[in-house]
């Protein structure tokens, strides 16, 4: 059980179009009790999205309130959307003792580094560049210059996998998120005794 281990903050990085939203669902399929942060981004929501489950949608003025009040953990403009971590219910649940998960784009990742360095930060890195390419072309949901700038984002983010503590490569679903929930469930280095 993930809940019964030390409180940790795990923050789950990589290209946009690697699966990190798919490897994480399949970690909540099997573990109901991964706590997983909801964002607030003033990107429209996708079809089939819904308020305040895959995200707070909110509009830019309501992100500067956030801001201001400081209400983020962490934001970062990514494609021409603000992304951004609500702290309160991120503390609220670390104050439980249980772990916690993030799922956020690099510059976040390494605003969460910076303060705190306790967080473990893993990368879902794709089998291969042509496999990312065809996923987030795959995806349609977006115009070609969106893509376009979504891929050169993605080069820029594989050159960082280095600064992460650990890397997994998303070949096979289920083996990534079997891989993520033996980190997420990992006693934190300055937990272990001795
Ligand atoms: P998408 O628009 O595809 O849902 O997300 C675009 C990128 O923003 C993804 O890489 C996603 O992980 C990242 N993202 C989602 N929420 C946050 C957040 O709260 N902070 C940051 N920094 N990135 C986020």
């Amino acid at each position: 059980m993930v809940s019964g281990n030390a409180a940790r903050l795990t923050v789950l990085s990589g290209p946009s179009g690697v699966g990190k939203g798919t490897v994480v669902a399949e970690v909540r399929r099997r573990h109901p009790d991964v706590w997983l942060s909801v964002s607030v981004t003033t990107r429209r929501p996708r079809p089939g999205e819904v308020d305040g489950v895959q995200y707070h949608f909110v509009d830019d003025d309501e992100f500067d309130r956030l801001i201001e009040n400081d209400g983020l953990l962490e934001w970062a403009e990514y494609a021409g959307n603000r992304y951004g971590t609500p702290v309160a219910p991120l503390r609220e649940r670390l104050a439980t003792g249980a772990p916690a998960l993030l799922e956020i784009e690099l510059q976040g990742a390494r605003q969460v580094r910076a303060r705190d360095p306790e967080a473990q930060l893993v990368f879902l890195a794709p089998p291969s560049w042509a496999a990312l390419e065809s996923r987030l072309a795959g995806r349609g949901s977006e115009p070609p210059a969106v893509q376009e700038r979504r891929l050169a984002l993605a080069q820029a983010e594989l050159d960082a996998s280095g600064e992460f503590d650990a890397i997994v490569v998303n070949d096979d679903v289920e083996r990534a998120a079997d891989e993520l929930v033996s980190l997420l469930t990992a006693p934190s280095p300055g937990l272990v005794p001795g």
